[in-house]
């Protein structure tokens, strides 16, 4: 019996759409949903650029975009590409120059509107350049860029303007041929970007990346990110995910997880439940999650961690993780695994043992897939 089966409520049934490449990652149809991030280095700068990705890889993100305002960052994009360990998407906007530079240098998608191309023969130039080297593209509308006719037209940037914006756009690489895109149409007005998304998405069968643009510094953004990408993903819209956030681009691969994690829809590293924290906690819960978090990033196998003040909660929250402590009296509390209580530990040896717990949960998660996947592979 499926979990599905088990428990329907937490059913999302993603749209279907078809499937597009950015270099090996595959975006679309039923691959998982790809988490983005990009770099906010100057591109030029090539060793700060290389390690932003690396770090931004590290966390989780499976691409990075890169901006190319000039030919300089067009040379450097180069090698960054050659030390990548993830796909990079050149941001190009609509210089058609650059799109085909960044295409030549081994980018792996280009964000590009061809609409805003100018001249139909750069269209084709840009298009022939991304197919020769293997890029797929993304469109990428914008609330606070939209054409002027159509601002014209629609008096202000809506949600209609925003799909016809796109369908523009879609039509011009449909027209030669190209389908190898995905599309967003982002706005930072949470119902702006989820009415435009809810447009696009059954205008099309084109992949969709998602973003609530300019959504603001880590906490307002990721609020506005979790509500208008949440909301979205739910109703089962979303390929690839982008949080933009006024902060370091790891910390948007970290929300864009949380948001994936929170909706069941993607899993990575530990997924730690705490309580608040009241009076009743035997231990210091806050401090204890904050050096947990910091002592577990680089777990990235997918489980589950309850960290829980007291009895009130503890063992209901361990019921369902892989491994549970629970506070209890006189500075000890109970660690759990697989849900049922395990051994008694003092609270000053519990940061290394619940580590040390974790680490072995998941290198036996790691067999068991490993081992699993070896005989389906048989
Ligand atoms: S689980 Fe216990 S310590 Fe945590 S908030 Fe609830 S009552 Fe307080």
């Amino acid at each position: 019996m499926s979990l599905h089966a088990v428990r329907p409520w937490r059913h999302i049934e993603r749209r279907k759409s078809r499937q597009i490449h950015v270099g090996p990652v595959a975006v679309g149809g039923d691959a998982p949903i790809s988490v983005q991030t990009m770099t906010n280095t100057v591109t030029t700068d090539i060793r700060a650029t290389i390690e932003q990705v690396q770090r931004a890889a590290e966390a989780g993100a499976d691409i990075v975009r890169i901006s190319i305002p000039d030919e300089a960052s067009s040379k450097a994009l180069k090698e960054i590409v050659a030390e990548s360990p993830v796909p990079i998407v050149a941001d190009i906007h609509f210089h058609y120059r650059r799109g085909i530079e960044a295409a030549e240098a081994g980018a792996a998608c280009l964000r590009i509107n061809p609409g805003n191309i100018g001249d139909e023969k750069r269209v084709r130039e840009v298009i022939k350049a991304a197919r020769d080297h293997g890029c797929s593209m993304r469109i990428g509308v914008n609330a606070g860029s939209l054409e002027k006719h159509l601002l014209d037209k629609y008096g202000e940037p809506c949600p209609e303007a925003m799909v016809e914006s796109a369908l523009d756009h879609i039509r011009i690489l449909e027209d030669n041929d190209f389908f190898e895109f995905k599309i967003s149409v982002k706005a930072s007005d949470v119902f702006l970007a989820a009415a435009a998304y809810q447009g696009i998405a059954e205008a099309t069968d084109a992949p969709i990346h998602l973003g609530i643009t300019e959504a603001g510094g880590f906490v307002s953004g990721t609020i506005k990110s979790a509500v208008g990408l949440g909301n979205l993903l739910w109703s089962g819209i979303g390929d690839t995910i982008r949080v933009s956030l006024s902060a370091d681009p790891v910390e948007e691969v970290k929300v864009g997880y949380e948001i994936l994690k929170s909706l069941g829809l993607r899993h990575r590293g530990v997924n730690i439940i705490s309580c608040p924290s009241c009076a009743r906690q035997g231990f210091d819960v806050i401090s204890t999650v904050a050096e947990l978090e910091k002592r577990l990033e680089h777990i990235k196998t997918p489980m589950s961690l309850s960290i829980i003040g007291c009895v009130v909660n503890g063992p209901g929250e361990a019921l369902m993780t892989d491994v549970g402590f629970t506070g209890g009296g006189a500075g000890h509390g109970m660690v759990y695994l697989a849900g049922k209580q395990d051994h008694r530990i003092a609270n000053e040896e519990m940061i290394e043992r619940i580590v040390a717990e974790v680490e072995k949960k998941a290198a036996e998660i790691d067999a068991a897939r490993a081992a699993s996947e070896a005989e389906a592979a048989e």
